[in-house]
């Protein structure tokens, strides 16, 4: 798989792409991620990628013509299956989302900037615009870098047990079941004692029981979702 992201600021995703997961994921070959700056993409000799927007309110826009450029160049190079702009308008980001993303072979991620991209962009270049919450960011690349963290842990090979990314919360629907490490009791404080019965058929059980519980408790939209 490979990700180019288009950002103004790419220090701002540099370090959570360079540890743990995503950086065993790059240096087992399995990911590309390559960052890429907009002003690279400008051909005025200021390098402007930026400008007021038309009308009375007040900001700055990230000009078409960079990010028109950056685009064509990398489409002229490979074939993308998805060129996704981050924004709080956007399609609210999911686990099924991150599920969909991670079988995909190329992605590009435009991030914007202070008040967003010329909308002309987001008419004419994007395949799918995606929020992260209900909330403006200053930038897109931090919300960049949580859709490649959570697209990449899925792609197969990437961690190393494979089936602890189906255990996670959402990915059957449900919240993850509570868990415990050593020691058995803490400050008074003890570990259930159906975990330590060593009987896994019994333990599976309480485990798909706790995160019905749980989902049911903390996010039952969940058990109505299909
Ligand atoms: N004026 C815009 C917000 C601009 S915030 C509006 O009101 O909708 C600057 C940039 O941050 C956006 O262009 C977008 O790329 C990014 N951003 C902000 N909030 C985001 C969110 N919730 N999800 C994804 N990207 C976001």
């Amino acid at each position: 798989m490979r990700i180019d992201i288009i950002t103004v600021l790419p220090e701002l995703i540099e370090s959570p792409l360079n540890h743990s997961i995503i950086k065993r994921a790059q240096k087992k070959n399995l990911v590309t991620i390559e960052l890429h700056h907009l002003r690279d993409f400008t051909t005025d000799k200021h390098r402007t990628v930026d400008d007021y927007s038309f009308g009375p309110d007040a900001g700055m826009v990230l000009k078409i013509e960079p990010i028109y450029k950056a685009i064509e160049k990398f489409k002229s190079e490979r074939q993308y299956d998805e060129i996704i702009y981050t924004s709080p308008d956007g399609e609210p980001y999911t686990q099924k989302l991150a599920n969909y993303l991670s079988t995909k072979e190329n992605i590009i991620i435009l991030c914007g900037h202070y008040k967003g991209v010329d909308h002309r962009v987001r008419e004419n270049l994007i395949t799918r615009e995606i929020s992260i919450g209900d909330y403006v960011l200053s930038g897109g690349e931090l919300a960049a870098a949580i859709i490649v963290d959570s697209v990449v842990r899925l792609v197969p090979g990437v961690l190393s047990d494979e089936t602890s990314a189906l255990t996670d919360s959402f990915q059957d629907g449900l919240l993850a079941p509570p868990v415990y490490t050593r020691p058995a009791e803490f400050n008074g404080w003890r570990v259930p004692d159906i975990l330590l019965s060593g009987n896994f058929k019994e333990i599976e059980k309480w485990q798909m029981e706790q995160a019905y519980e749980r989902t049911k408790r903390l996010r039952p939209n969940l058990l109505n979702d299909d």
